[in-house]
């Protein structure tokens, strides 16, 4: 997961969800307005619906390679995610900052999970509302899930590229970080989907291989639009955490230091 790219919704169609949150914020009580949440976007969520494929084209363009998931950068995303669930928040189930494009089974397990650090005593609280418990707000605190529309993943989470290909919680960071990191990482199932280790591994060897070429081609002299292109290549692939990673861990990786030693511009990718 890394920091998505603030790219701005059109005017036309954050006025018409503003409209929509008008509406559930109407109704008269908390109930009422989970009610409302979940039967107006159900409603209005399809294609078709022109203030919808608004938001997903402009989200679309914040996801890696050819639309690849916000959360695994795998599948290729086809939902659209509230990063704080509609059956919680259903204060921001239209809120544009609330939304990010995912796969359907990313956002199959992720579900109307959230926690927070209570306020007052700090303890990680799930606030997931259990099937038939009473319809009550969550409890306030600090979300732990780490928002990647405003929140840079990579500062929390590490991949190791020689093993496992898991995310583990970075080194070195405090109880609070950490405890995000680790929910953040159990919540989407990053590392039990065991496809998704696999995933990364063959797109790192799919960066190593590009990069190896790159590294070749500039050594014979090829032309600048060339090498530029193959550069582009990288940008564009999915998985960009991987290629994030090996650009972080370059040093301490042999095959890496000596790669980048002949393309320093690479860490600029
Ligand atoms: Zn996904």
């Amino acid at each position: 997961m890394i920091r998505l790219p603030d790219v701005p919704l059109p005017g036309d169609a954050l006025a018409s969800l503003a409209d929509y949150q008008r509406d559930v914020d109407a109704q008269p009580d908390y109930t009422a307005r989970v009610a409302r949440a979940k039967d107006r976007f159900a409603a209005l969520n399809k294609k078709g619906n022109r203030t919808f494929d608004s938001v997903k084209a402009t989200l679309s363009m914040m996801n890696s390679g050819a639309r690849r998931c916000a959360y695994c950068e795998d599948s290729a995303a086809d939902e659209v995610e509230h990063i704080r669930p509609k059956t919680l928040y259903p204060e921001l189930v239209f809120a544009w900052t609330n939304y990010l494009y995912a796969c359907g089974p990313c956002n199959g397990p992720k579900n109307n999970h959230f926690a927070v650090f209570a306020e007052g005593t700090g303890v990680l609280t799930s606030v997931a509302r259990a099937r038939n418990a009473p319809v009550v707000p969550p409890i306030s605190g600090k979300a732990v899930f780490i928002d990647p529309r405003v929140e840079d993943p990579t500062e929390y989470l590490s991949l190791d590229l020689t093993d496992t290909f898991w995310f583990t919680p970075r080194a070195k960071l405090g109880p609070v970080e950490h405890a995000r990191a680790d929910y953040t990482i159990r919540v989407l199932q990053l590392n039990i989907r065991d496809w998704l280790p696999q995933a990364r591994r063959s797109a790192y060897l799919d960066y190593l291989a590009h990069l190896k070429g790159y590294v070749r081609d500039k050594a014979e002299g090829l032309p600048r639009a060339h090498l530029d292109r193959l550069a582009e290549d990288i940008r564009a692939r999915q998985h960009p955490t991987v290629w994030f990673e090996m650009k972080r861990q370059h040093a301490s990786m042999p095959e890496l230091t000596l790669l980048f030693a002949k393309a320093p511009e690479a860490l600029t990718w």
